[in-house]
């Protein structure tokens, strides 16, 4: 598939032996294909990154989409992009970075 032996974590700047980087954390599988990180390093950054989903409670780790809601006072919440947690009237979504999101994306509202 692609060159996996070119691979540098991001992080640490070892090489990284597969990709996607695969990790549990708190109940959460995350795959990671991009950007390269090493496992140990993905590891870390969820520790230090990982938001909680304001409709669960639950973990979102790095790396993984997340729902975003508007709240009144400009502020923005995070949520799965699950089923139980993503509700039909959010019309936003995202991709949870290093503490940032890395693209913001507004669904077209079908009405
Ligand atoms: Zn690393
Ligand atoms: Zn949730």
């Amino acid at each position: 598939m692609n060159q996996s032996n070119n691979l540098i974590c991001m992080e640490c700047g070892k090489k990284v032996t597969s990709v996607p980087t695969f990790l549990e954390y708190k109940g959460q599988e995350i795959f990671v294909f991009n950007p390269a990180i090493c496992k140990p390093c993905l590891e870390k950054l969820c520790e230090s990154y990982s938001i909680e989903c304001a409709n669960c409670g639950g973990t979102i780790p790095p790396y993984s989409h997340v729902g975003i809601l508007k709240a009144e006072n400009g502020q923005s919440q995070y949520i799965h992009m699950t089923t139980q947690c993503n509700t039909p009237g959010n019309a936003f979504y995202g991709y949870w970075g290093k503490g940032t999101i890395r693209e913001f994306i507004q669904i077209e509202a079908c009405s």
